[in-house]
């Protein structure tokens, strides 16, 4: 993996209300992944919190940032990308600070509007999109990637 970094916290906002999005537990990822992912919570994640919730984006729920296994726990098969830290999966979003805090899950389908606006949104800034609904292994979360594909526009989007 190029450049690892851990990734406790993102910034959102301009500069007279900027503030931090925590990744809760802290993500190990690559430096490029990190940008992507920095950039997809502050131009689209944040906004739509806001635009529905009419709160701030406090925290993501995450996991598997860098860990070293290969696709979906397999014991063969390809590397997964989470294996290089060009790889996230988001369990939930935080938003709005306690005791008005809304937690939303992927997994319990709360907020659908909510979701399926984020989801849209991860594929279009990432290679690869998954989540409830693409396959059993990702009925928790969103998986979201930098997957190099062939074409530049190549897209996994399910
Ligand atoms: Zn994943």
């Amino acid at each position: 993996m190029v450049d690892p970094v851990e990734v406790v916290a993102l910034a959102v906002g301009g500069d007279r209300d900027r503030r931090r999005v925590l990744l809760q537990p802290p993500a190990i990822l690559s430096c490029e992944m990190a940008s992507v992912v920095a950039q997809w919570v502050e131009t689209t994640v944040h906004p739509l919190a806001k635009g529905h919730f009419g709160r701030d984006l406090v925290a993501l729920r995450v996991g598997g940032g860098h860990e070293c296994r290969r696709r979906n726990r397999g014991a063969g098969g390809p590397m997964s990308e989470h294996a290089k830290g060009r790889a996230l999966d988001v369990f939930g979003f935080e938003i709005g600070e306690a005791p008005d805090r809304l937690s939303v899950s992927v997994r319990s389908g709360d907020q659908p509007n909510f979701l399926a606006a984020i989801r849209q949104s991860a594929c279009g800034a990432f290679a690869t999109t998954l989540g409830p609904g693409s396959d059993a292994a990702h009925a928790d979360h969103l998986h979201v990637d930098i997957k190099a594909r062939n074409s530049p526009t190549g897209r996994f989007c399910q």
